[in-house]
């Protein structure tokens, strides 16, 4: 997976193309990420008691990380990061404009 959770990601396809927002969740088997604010969908409920009235609620769904660029936190351009060592042998990703570290180490 090149998007990881807590980045911060633009979307480049779909209704919410052009949005930015945080990674709330990652299913790497799927390849498909929650981005907040982002991707709602509309779940009818039926009413099952007075105190759970029925109704709409919008909740985000997953997309797929093709539809998403990771932004650089330092340039802000939407990137594909790099996968790179670091000299202390740690993995990491990195942007390719501007070679800042993305997300954790
Ligand atoms: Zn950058």
């Amino acid at each position: 997976m090149r998007v990881a959770k807590e980045d911060t990601v633009k979307i480049i396809a779909g209704n919410d193309k052009g949005k930015t927002g945080k990674v709330l969740k990652v299913f790497p088997g799927k390849e498909r990420i929650i981005v907040e604010g982002v991707n709602f969908i509309k779940r009818h409920t039926k009413a099952r008691s007075r105190m759970e009235p029925g109704g709409i609620i919008e909740k985000e769904a997953p997309i797929h990380v093709s539809n998403v660029m990771v932004v650089c936190p330092r340039c802000g351009a939407g990137v594909r990061p790099r996968r790179t060592t670091l000299a202390e042998g740690k993995r990491a990703r990195i942007c390719s404009k501007c070679n800042e570290i993305i997300g954790k180490v």
